[in-house]
Parts: C-alpha cells; sequence; structure tokens
C-alpha cells in the first residue's frame, strides 16, 4: 500500500470508513498526511487516463467501451465518472 497523493510507502492504517454496503480499510499517510481509503487506491489511475475516461465519456463513449479501450476494469471506470459527477 503507497500514498494515492505522494506515493510515500509510510502508511497506516487509520480505522474504517462506512459505506452503504460494509465498510473499507482507511488509511493514513504519515508523509503528508493524506487520508485515503484502499478502494481509491485499489482504483488509482494515471492523470492522463482519467482525462481520458472524461473526455470519452462526454463524447457518448460507453463504460464498458472506455474500460476496454483503456485496459481497465469497468468499475474503475464508473469510480473515476461518479467521483466528478
Ligand atoms: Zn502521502
Amino acid at each position: 500500500m503507497e500514498c494515492i497523493r505522494c506515493k510515500s510507502k509510510r502508511v497506516v492504517k487509520a480505522g474504517f470508513k462506512k459505506l452503504t454496503r460494509g465498510k473499507v480499510q482507511k488509511y493514513k499517510c504519515q508523509e503528508c498526511n493524506k487520508y485515503f481509503t484502499g478502494k481509491e487506491a485499489y482504483h488509482r489511475l494515471d492523470k492522463d487516463k482519467i482525462e481520458l475516461i472524461h473526455k470519452m465519456y462526454e463524447e457518448k463513449g460507453e463504460q464498458r467501451k472506455i474500460a476496454r479501450v483503456l485496459g481497465v476494469g469497468l468499475a474503475t471506470v464508473q469510480y473515476h465518472l461518479k467521483k466528478t459527477q
């Protein structure tokens, strides 16, 4: 596990975040004090790819197609689209 902001490995567990379904492990970076969940780390992508997801989606790209073209999971595409909607 590494920090999603500064990529430091100095990350500690910081309890759980409650979700509608179950819960997800929360982490805290000891370098930059960023809190994040395992889910965010799991879906982390290059900035370029995230921009591409939005670009393709705005051009009426299907989520499944975007996932296939970029070689990422459908859940990851949906995660990034949801974050900015
Ligand atoms: Zn950090």
